[in-house]
């Protein structure tokens, strides 16, 4: 017999260990994957009524309320996002995300051929069996629940591999699925590390459908992995550059476009997949908005992630502080001009602190520009026409989202139109609510494949069915 690796979960604000766990190995997912195939074949889950897949998941939802307090510590623990942020942000969002599918389980209808008299074409959406779940470490549970909710919804098994950082709430999350009556085997949490249980899930032969939440390198990796094997359907959802273009009427919105710029920049400490890490400001109101920016990035509280005060709290390792540390180094020596943060003084010395830092005169093609540093890290550049604007909006391989701030309608709906993201947000910054698709254009991602009914894409096969009626 031999024995699995362990999983070590560390709390990124103390380097202090919180627990460890058996990873699983190539053996346990194929395991798993062989036992949801049977599940799926008995169809205790994929043949009952649809309102009673529903009944289950809105269980689950009401459990998750009643546990909330309990799932917002994990994932701050795990993480080293404020306690706040987990409150009010990604624990409810994941509550809403399950509620939302549960309730929109029975209102995906298929559709009817043109077919004429002597014959009946018509498109049922089926499940497709066991499917799979690659997850980050930055939304633990928010982003377990956007895919937990639409898969099950739709009838399918599911095996969950949550990041190796972060497997506390997903796990806490399949508990409370069985106390919500979710038969065995429907879903499971493989906790693991990437290149063991992650890759033997990318190329699992019984796992038709995969869908996966990280960066584009693994995103790479995975789709290489599902052409070598079945062919299994992926879909990716991936990293991003995401510019904050503020026109020259963007003052109009006032202290709002301040503080939206904040969360934007910093939220989760800047490692948020839609992260605004690109201002683009238009020349004439360039220097008051780098001002104020910049006073309201020095104002932010940063310390200990439990403490419900908190704002900013440690990026989620070493290795994440070294990324983003010599990104900023390199470009301070390339002549750029850092107006605040840029150095982890006066931070907290346990876990790997660094200070929301705004840059402007960045270096052509440097990091800090270019590259996602998943970090509290803003350039801030200008333009002087709205062609400029685009140009520098779109001057990056990624395509994940956008905001815009203006008082036109016009201006922005052209802005709209030609930026190259797939979530564009006007005077907001915003990824939308559970009605609207979210995804990523570009080396981000396949578009609009999570959220709102187009969720159930990801999760359902369309089937033909055609009927001689003569
Ligand atoms: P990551 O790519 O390092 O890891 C993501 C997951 O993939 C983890 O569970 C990891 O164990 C697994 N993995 C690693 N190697 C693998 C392999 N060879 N085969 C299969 N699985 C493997 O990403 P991360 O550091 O956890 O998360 C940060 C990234 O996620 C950022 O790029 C961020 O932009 C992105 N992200 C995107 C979205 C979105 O919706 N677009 C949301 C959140 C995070």
């Amino acid at each position: 017999m031999t024995t699995n690796e362990m999983l070590h979960v560390v709390n990124p604000a103390t380097g202090e260990p919180i627990t460890t766990l058996p990873a699983a190995s190539a053996d346990d997912v194929a395991k798993a994957a062989e036992r949801a195939r049977q599940v799926c074949d008995i169809g205790v889950w994929s043949r009952l009524p649809v309102r009673e897949r529903s009944a289950v998941l809105l269980r689950l939802a009401a459990l998750m309320e009643r546990d909330a307090e309990l799932l917002a510590r994990l994932d701050s623990e795990d993480t080293g996002k404020p306690i706040t942020e987990c409150r009010t942000g990604d624990v409810p969002g994941a509550i809403e995300s399950i509620r939302w599918f549960a309730e929109a389980a029975d209102k995906i209808f298929g559709r009817l051929a043109p077919s004429g008299p002597d014959a009946l074409g018509f498109m049922s959406r089926e499940p497709v069996g066991v499917a799979a779940a690659i997850l980050p470490w930055n939304y633990p549970l928010a982003m377990t629940a956007w895919k937990v909710g639409p898969a099950l919804a739709a009838g399918n098994c599911l095996l969950v591999k949550p990041a190796e950082a972060t497997p506390r709430s997903a796990l806490h999350l399949a508990e409370l699925a069985a106390e919500a009556g979710l038969p065995d085997g429907v879903l499971t949490v493989l906790p693991g590390y990437g290149r063991e249980a992650g890759a033997a899930l990318a190329r699992d032969p019984l796992v038709e459908a995969l869908s996966f939440t990280g960066s584009t390198a693994t995103g790479r990796r995975i789709l290489k992995a599902a052409a070598e094997t079945n062919f299994k359907r992926v879909s990716l959802e991936m990293g991003g550059k995401s510019p904050q273009i503020l026109m020259a009427d963007a003052l109009v919105h006032g202290d709002e476009l301040i503080g939206n710029m904040i969360e934007a920049a910093f939220l989760t400490m800047g490692q948020n997949c839609t992260a605004g890490s690109r201002v683009l400001v238009h020349s004439s109101i360039a220097e008051e908005v780098l001002e104020r920016f910049t006073d309201a990035a020095k104002k932010l509280v940063i310390g200990d992630p439990a403490d419900p005060r908190t704002q900013m709290g440690p990026l989620i390792d070493r290795a994440a502080f070294e990324r983003v540390a010599g990104a900023v180094d390199a470009a301070r020596a390339g002549g750029a001009q850092i107006h605040t943060g840029g150095l982890p003084h006066g931070l907290p010395s346990r876990g790997a602190y660094y200070p929301p830092t705004v840059i402007t005169r960045a270096p052509e093609g440097s990091d800090v520009l270019t590259r996602e540093l998943f970090g509290p890290v803003v350039t801030v550049q200008t333009f002087t026409s709205e062609d400029e604007a685009l140009r520098k909006a779109n001057a990056t391989e990624y395509g994940l989202a956008a905001s815009v701030w203006t008082g036109e309608l016009d201006t922005a709906l052209r802005m709209a139109r030609h930026i190259e993201a797939g979530v564009v947000s006007v005077n907001a910054y915003s990824e939308g609510d559970l009605t609207t698709p979210f995804g990523g254009w570009k080396q981000s991602g396949f578009g609009g494949v999570e959220k709102s009914t187009n969720a159930f894409d990801q999760w359902t096969r369309e089937k033909t069915v055609w009927i001689r009626t003569r």
